[in-house]
């Protein structure tokens, strides 16, 4: 059986901590698009752990973890987590690499500083949209290059030349050698180099199994390339859409598809954001929820819950089910807003625009719920939460069209309240077992 953990707004959702959590049960770990600007954060055994680029599979001994094709691979960063969790935990975490995912180079941190596409739109600076775009022009180094390293280095020669010739006088450019990072590329891969192969097949073959299968989503559906707030949006497919292309399996099948959604809205980095907060209250879900960004510390933007764009989301997404994350972080409001609907222009729409100058022209419409006073890190049972937070929790399944599958009172995988949900064949699904 497969899951899906999707993100539902711009990413940041607590992806990480559920990922980790439905990892315990699976059998393979799927990583299929985005690269290290991914920044997950999760308690293992107590340790608090933060992972770019590895799927959740590498805190569990006997679980596959797949990098696929749709990922960028910064080899460097790759090989720090996998040591570090390896250090940690005893044990090397099984990994398979495929051999068509894109290398993520020297040159591609450098285009985003000396292009100015970083500072415009407040990317990770980790090189993610320029390797993309090098995808796309076909002038890419992939994993399996690795294996060849005579056509490695003609590749890199090659792509050299033509950056001199586009950025001349570019010092750092110039200074780059094709030998020498064909060498360094070796080296740091040297771990992975027997990991690398037929990713799309080791997951056909697992899913032909019926084994476990848990697709780690990165980001989430508004920051989609085509269907998010472009262009301040990230560089791949981050919407289930992307996940056949992402993995390279046509006829995928994934019954669970699971919508994460945080209990309010953050976005970090440019771009528009209709029920962004300044002030009190923007402060204290910042400092509650600790909304500072994992990759690049910059504080995030905080904002009240967006029904508008979660059912956009839910479009693009699909969910069968939702967990709902750092429900926690609202208590102590007396009262929550939630928009119901933009004003554009005097008219009132519950259309998520297509484009980011439309999407800055809209004001939120709200509506007024109850707040709760309670804390509810303690919580585990559904039924005890108060009925101001279940009555929240029910106009975001209503939004997202998916009933709530598990909830998020805490950091801690023991902080989590499961519901189950039904699955398109009618089993009730609890990831718990
Ligand atoms: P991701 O990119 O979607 O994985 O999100 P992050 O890793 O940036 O997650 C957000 C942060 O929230 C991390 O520090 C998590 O430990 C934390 N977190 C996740 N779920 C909860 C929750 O339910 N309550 C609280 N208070 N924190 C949470």
């Amino acid at each position: 059986m497969a899951t899906a953990v999707l993100g539902m707004q711009w990413g940041d959702e607590g992806k990480g901590k559920i990922a980790h959590f439905l990892a315990a049960s699976s059998e393979m770990v799927v990583r299929w698009n985005g690269g290290p600007n991914a920044g997950h954060t999760m308690f293992h055994g107590g340790v608090k752990f933060g992972t770019h680029l590895v799927p959740a599979g590498v805190f569990y001994p006997g679980v596959e973890s797949v990098i696929a094709t749709g990922v960028v691979v910064d080899l460097s960063v790759l090989r720090e987590e996998v040591e570090t969790i390896s250090r940690h935990l005893g044990f090397t975490p099984k990994l398979i690499l495929s051999e068509s995912a894109h290398l993520i180079l020297p040159y591609h941190r450098l285009l985003e500083d000396v292009e100015g596409s970083g500072a415009k739109f407040g990317t990770t600076r980790r090189g993610i949209a320029p390797a993309y775009s090098d995808r796309a022009a076909k002038v890419g180094v992939r994993a399996g290059d690795l294996l060849a390293p005579a056509r490695l280095r003609e590749r890199l020669a090659e792509r050299l030349e033509a950056l001199r010739r586009a950025w001349p006088g570019v010092s750092e450019v110039e200074r780059l050698s094709a030998k020498r990072l064909a060498e360094d590329l070796l080296e740091q891969a040297g771990p992975f180099l027997t990991s690398i192969g037929d990713a799309a097949g080791a997951i056909q073959d697992a899913l032909t199994a019926g084994k476990e299968v848990l697709f780690e989503g990165a980001q989430g559906a508004l920051l989609d390339v085509d269907f998010g707030t472009y262009p301040y949006v990230t560089s791949s497919t981050t919407a289930f859409t992307g996940l056949s292309a992402g993995t390279g399996v046509p006829d995928l099948r994934v019954e669970r598809r699971l919508g994460i959604v945080k209990a309010y809205q953050t976005r970090v980095g440019d771009g528009p954001f209709p029920t962004e907060l300044s002030g009190e209250v923007a402060e204290r879900l910042r400092k509650e929820g600790g909304e500072f960004g994992v990759v690049t510390g910059r504080p995030r933007r905080c904002g009240w819950l967006d029904l508008v764009a979660l059912r956009h989301a839910a479009r693009l997404n699909a969910p069968t089910g939702i967990a709902v994350t750092k429900l926690d972080v609202l208590s102590g409001l007396p009262e929550l807003c939630v928009c119901r609907a933009y004003d554009r222009h005097g008219m009132e729409t519950t259309r998520f625009p297509g484009d980011a100058e439309d999407l800055a022209r809209c004001r939120p419409v709200y509506e007024t719920v109850p707040g709760w006073e309670d804390p509810l890190r303690g919580v585990r049972d559904y039924k005890r939460l108060p009925a101001a937070t279940r009555g929240y929790l029910d106009r975001i399944a209503e939004a997202a069209g998916a009933p709530v599958a598990l909830v998020s009172v805490g950091p801690t995988p023991e902080e989590t309240i499961l519901t189950g949900f039904d699955t398109p064949e009618g089993d009730r699904y609890n990831p718990a077992h």
